[in-house]
């Protein structure tokens, strides 16, 4: 066997994916995670790839940008497309997965590969290999252990953070089915969600005592540092009353068969796993102390007996300020041999930090042979990341999800129902081209 010369630290969504490319690339490579000598304030699990929040990859449309995203990963031979395909949960038309075998799948994949070496144990310091001829990719998350994440900060000088919130996790018999029904969003067949009715006064009480209850509290000079795309529920109820109501608890096509209407408002419910004996609360990522979050969830109708597998939470999400630090290869700037993935890089969600593992992966593989790195064409899902990661104005840089408005503009007019098929097919053509190009498959 060629001596191992790329190592990754991180055995999460990136860093599995990273290690899978690089091995189908014939390179060996071994792969630290600090799990399960040390956990994360919200990782419990000793399986690589584990889920901290939501179970969803959200939507599967390739006419939307994080469909778009997942067909380009698809195409590139992706092992965590691959798991989420084979532990699929019915979710209407997103991409949903049972999280146990999910990790289980991704975690026998990589433990079984001949080309893939596993650690578990925890690196606190970066790697000074500037000079030598071997390669690092850092894929250590959000939440990246304390001592490693100082060593990230005097390497790049900054200290950049926010915060994400975690939602709660339901036991599904605790669930009262004669208030709750079952639909998807404008979907005429059985539907995949469980919806939780409420009229105007339930809802106006609801939000009454969101407005009032008690909230874990932050340190002055850390408030109001959210994600926009990932809200906590009382954040939104503070802009505004009907807020909710045109967000997570939009109740447009989805009428309550007992009232053949669209109630006030309506918390969905999101199968966790495949038995369906837990329910995701859908967008209630909450910063209630654990106590008020039993107390106002079992306000909502169908819920007041609800006991919570999992409570909402709150945490410290860092990252570094991509334009500053990172070349479109996402190698730094101050270290080629030094390679970024993940959350880490200033991309946001699951899809999008795995995607930013795929890409590392190929390059780490591609330096290793001495081969040049590459950067997709801007006009794919992975172009517009990168274009946003290394090309937006430093003082205005902060995560973001893959969306429509990172692609390039399109260039002329046209009916917005007809966007999102013309920028798909324009990225797939794209990627296509690019892959017989760069050789990449
Ligand atoms: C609280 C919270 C909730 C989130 N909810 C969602 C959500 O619902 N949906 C969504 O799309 N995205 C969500 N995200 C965002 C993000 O997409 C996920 O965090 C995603 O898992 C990031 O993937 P990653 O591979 O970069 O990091 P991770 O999946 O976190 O993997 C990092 C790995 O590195 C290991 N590690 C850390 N430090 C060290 C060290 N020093 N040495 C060795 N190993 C180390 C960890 O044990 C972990 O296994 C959330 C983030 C947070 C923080």
């Amino acid at each position: 066997m060629t001596e191992t010369k790329i190592t990754i630290i991180g055995g999460g969504l990136a860093g599995c994916e990273a290690a899978w490319q690089i091995a189908k690339r014939d390179c060996p490579v071994i792969l630290y995670d600090m799990k399960p000598l040390k956990f994360s304030p919200v990782h419990s699990s000793e399986m690589l790839a584990e889920l901290v929040c939501s179970n969803s990859f959200r939507s599967d449309n390739p006419d939307s940008a994080v469909g778009l995203l997942k067909e380009e990963m698809r195409l590139l031979d992706s092992l965590i497309m691959q798991a989420a395909h084979a532990t699929s949960v019915p979710a209407g038309k997103a991409l949903a997965v049972d999280r146990h075998s999910f990790a289980s799948f991704i975690t026998e994949k990589i433990n079984s590969h001949p080309l893939i070496t596993v650690i578990r144990e925890e690196i606190t310091r970066l790697p000074d290999d500037a000079d030598t001829d071997h390669l690092t990719i850092l894929a250590t998350g959000p939440l990246t252990s304390s001592p490693l994440a100082s060593s990230l900060q005097e390497f790049t000088g900054q200290n950049l953070s926010f915060y994400d919130a975690i939602a709660p996790i339901v036991e599904a018999d605790s669930l009262n089915r004669d208030i709750i029904y079952q639909a998807s969003r404008y979907d005429d067949g059985p539907g995949d969600y469980l919806n939780c009715p409420m009229n105007r006064d339930e809802y106006d009480n609801f939000i009454q005592a969101l407005a009032t209850a008690e909230k874990v509290p932050l340190k002055e000079f850390e408030k109001k540092k959210y994600f926009e795309g990932c809200l906590p529920i009382e954040v939104m109820q503070e802009r505004g009353d009907n807020t909710l109501r045109f967000g997570p608890m939009k109740p447009v096509g989805l009428p309550d068969p007992r009232t053949g209407h669209d109630p006030y408002a309506v918390v969905q419910l999101r199968m966790e796993n495949r038995e369906g004996s837990h329910y995701n609360m859908v967008g209630f990522q909450t910063k209630l102390t654990y106590g008020e979050q039993k107390r106002v969830f079992r306000m909502i109708p169908g819920m007041e007996q609800a006991q919570f597998a999992r409570l909402g939470s709150i945490h410290r999400n860092t990252f570094v300020c991509g334009p500053e630090v990172l070349q479109p290869t996402l190698q730094c700037k101050k270290n080629k041999n030094l390679l970024l993935a993940g959350q880490l890089t200033g991309v946001e969600g699951y899809v999008e930090s795995t995607a930013m593992g795929l890409l590392a992966g190929i390059n780490a593989a591609r330096l290793n042979k001495n081969e040049q790195p590459v950067v997709p064409p801007p006009e794919t899902a992975f172009g517009a990341l990168i274009i946003h990661l290394t090309e937006t104005l430093i003082k205005r840089f902060q995560p973001s999800n893959i969306n429509f408005g990172l692609f390039p503009p399109i260039g002329r007019k046209m009916p917005k129902r007809e966007r999102g098929p013309f920028r798909s097919q324009k990225a797939l053509a794209a990627i296509n081209d690019w892959f017989k190009k760069e050789s990449l498959l």
